[in-house]
């Protein structure tokens, strides 16, 4: 997973300034268009960053204005910037360079950029954008809470002892997803291990599973707290009650965390136990010894054949991208399933 990891990274953010431009989004699934102010919201969302200041400078306390060399302090002056070069600089000192390109006589240059030269364009005071995604509209109104407060809050009637506080903060991760907030949703992961006080259960885990279009991470994070209360004997007590494509993902991820032992080492390790390894174990040339698959389902059954023909691909797949490497991967192959070397 990589949610420990982005949770350590830290992001030179710059001094909170929420700008003077505005701008208006709307998501697929409500009817409610959220709006925002511009440089507010780019601070920390990429997707906004990307798509209105891409190339925007980020803003440090030395900096100063290319017009006038005072600091560029977005409390005491509103800024602006070149959308070529992403240079910062005061708006209102910006206004009067441009004021001077009228006056500079009959061949009437258009105002340019005081640092790269760059023909000055004038953004819009008003955008609008579309976000994608199936968002909750509370959560969306949680996040732009968030971005003016710089505190998360999940309505106090909603109790933290129960799962609709779990499923409360997915879907504001699901909102941190889709505009690719990283420190949203760091605050998040934050507030669900300070305040969260009941295990995610059947909302959250429905929440997340069943629906089709809830993002791998956020899924990968409520099996991995799952299992971190689950008891042993849980797939033989519980596992029927819950969706299927939950208790997949949990077998999934609890075969891939077992400590798995190689072929080779489950030889040396029974073959010892009987003693018989100095006459070669399990002999290539065995009776039980079996060529081809269709040998093999001349045996088991077709259907048996087939389970076994999957289940030994998934397993040659998971030993790709296993957490813990099989020592050796001394697994059968595909054509000669049982014959030893
Ligand atoms: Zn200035
Ligand atoms: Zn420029």
């Amino acid at each position: 997973m990589t949610i420990s990891k982005s949770r350590g990274a830290t992001k030179k953010l710059g001094p909170i300034s929420i700008g003077s431009k505005i701008v208006r989004f709307k998501i697929p699934n409500l009817d409610r268009r959220f709006t925002v102010h511009e440089d507010l919201i780019c601070r920390t969302s990429t997707f906004f960053k990307t798509r209105l200041q891409k190339r925007r400078k980020i803003l440090n306390d030395q900096d100063e204005c290319c017009v006038c060399a005072e600091a560029l302090n977005p409390h005491i002056k509103d800024l602006t910037f070149c959308i070529k070069c992403g240079q910062n600089v005061h708006e209102t000192c910006i206004e009067t360079w441009k004021r001077s390109f009228v006056h500079q006589g009959y061949d009437k240059p258009p105002p340019t950029c005081p640092m790269c030269r760059a023909t000055w364009k004038n953004e819009p005071l008003l955008k609008y954008l579309g976000v994608e995604g199936d968002l909750d509209a509370e959560a969306v109104q949680a996040y732009l809470d968030w971005l003016y407060c710089s505190s998360l809050h999940i309505d106090k009637s909603v109790s933290r002892k129960t799962d609709a506080f779990n499923v409360a903060l997915l879907k504001v991760w699901e909102v941190a997803n889709a505009v690719e907030d990283e420190t949203f949703k760091n605050e998040i992961i934050r507030t669900f291990f300070t305040e969260a006080r009941a295990c995610f259960w059947s909302d959250s885990v429905k929440w997340a599973f069943t629906q089709s279009k809830r993002s791998e991470e956020i899924k990968a994070f409520v099996i991995e707290v799952f299992m971190a209360y689950m008891e042993p004997g849980w797939f033989k007590k519980e596992a029927a009650k819950w969706p299927d494509v939950f208790t997949w993902e949990l077998a999934d991820v609890a075969m891939a965390r077992g400590e798995r032992k190689s072929f080779k080492e489950l030889e040396e390790r029974h073959c010892k136990a009987m003693g018989t390894q100095d006459e070669g174990g399990f002999s290539g040339e065995s009776s039980c010894e079996i060529d081809s698959d269709d040998e093999l389902s001349g045996v088991l059954g077709q259907p048996a054949c087939d389970a076994l023909r999957d289940r030994r691909r998934d397993v040659h797949q998971e030993a790709d991208l296993s957490l813990a490497p099989l020592p050796n991967a001394g697994l059968p192959s595909l054509s000669r399933p049982w014959r030893r070397k």
